[in-house]
């Protein structure tokens, strides 16, 4: 099935620090989209086999034939279809997400609960379900797209920093867990992403506060951020890329930031 990508879109980089996943299997959740669309392509690009996850059918499908993959059409706030979703991957890229804003005081328990279900309680279901096939082969990768919201709070946003927090002591345990099989376990924390999750964002806080486009990513968005710029999805996909490849064997249990500084101050 790798020599189908292959045939798709030419060999693997070559070169020092180049990441060969030739012969492995990658699913990523959310893939059709943004983040994960671009970790899927650039998976696919170093030889690997990619499962696209996704709600979103056309999206899913979309990438899978984009990158010479499978795409799995599935809504993760549903245990039983999260476990029907493959196992046997080398590589779990749990990416996908969501964000609702509000205060609390207003804030839909209905939502605040499905936010923990498809960010928090399925990482945990599909580690579950890939780590015994990654143990057996003695390797695996678990890459968490977390967020510099799995590292600091803002006003409302509960219930995705509260999912964020979770995920980063999920990725933990499973660090301290998989190490000796073999199997590593991060957080890449991004800051604003230039994805639909945030240009959604970008227009309902520019017709908030009547204000341009510009403004809100300059003055709102990026205000801690020292690199005065979005991040583009390819940046994100890169790092966790890279946390599959050879010289990243010795990180396992941390947080990424991708954040432009933001973290600095
Ligand atoms: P996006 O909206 O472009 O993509 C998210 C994908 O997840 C979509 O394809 C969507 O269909 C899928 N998805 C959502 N709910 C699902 C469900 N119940 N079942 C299956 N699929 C579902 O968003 P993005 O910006 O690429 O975000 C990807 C990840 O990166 C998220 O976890 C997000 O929290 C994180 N992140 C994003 C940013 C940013 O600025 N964009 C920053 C930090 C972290």
């Amino acid at each position: 099935m790798t020599s189908q990508f292959h045939a798709a879109s030419g060999p693997p980089a070559q070169g020092p620090g180049a990441v060969d996943l030739s012969g492995r299997t990658a699913l990523v959740t959310g893939g059709g989209s943004g983040i994960g669309r671009a970790t899927a392509e650039a998976l696919a690009a170093a030889g690997a086999l990619v499962h696209v996850a996704d709600r979103d059918a056309d999206a899913a499908k979309a990438v899978a034939a984009a990158t010479g993959g499978v795409a799995h059409v599935v809504d993760l706030a549903d245990a039983e279809a999260v476990g029907a979703l493959p196992g046997a991957v080398d590589i779990l890229v749990n990416n996908a997400g969501l964000q609702h804003v509000a205060p609390i005081e207003d804030f839909p328990a209905d939502r605040f609960e499905l936010i923990q279900k498809v960010m928090l309680t399925a990482p945990f279901l599909l580690m579950r379900h890939c780590l015994p096939h990654m143990y057996a082969g003695g390797w695996g990768r678990l890459v968490n797209v977390s967020s510099m919201h799995g590292l600091r709070a803002s006003a409302f946003k509960s219930a995705y920093v509260a999912a964020k927090h979770g995920l980063e002591g999920l990725s933990k345990v499973a660090a301290l867990e998989g190490a000796p099989h073999g199997v590593t376990s991060n957080c890449v924390n991004p800051g604003y992403v230039r994805t639909p999750l945030v240009e959604g964002q970008i227009a309902a806080q520019a017709a908030a506060h009547g204000i341009p486009s510009d403004e809100v990513v300059a003055d709102v968005l990026l205000d801690r951020s020292a690199i005065k710029r979005l991040i583009e999805p390819e940046e994100v996909a890169a790092v966790c890329v890279w946390l599959c490849g050879p010289h990243t064997s010795y990180i396992t249990g941390a947080s990424l930031p991708v954040d432009g500084g933001w973290g600095a101050r």
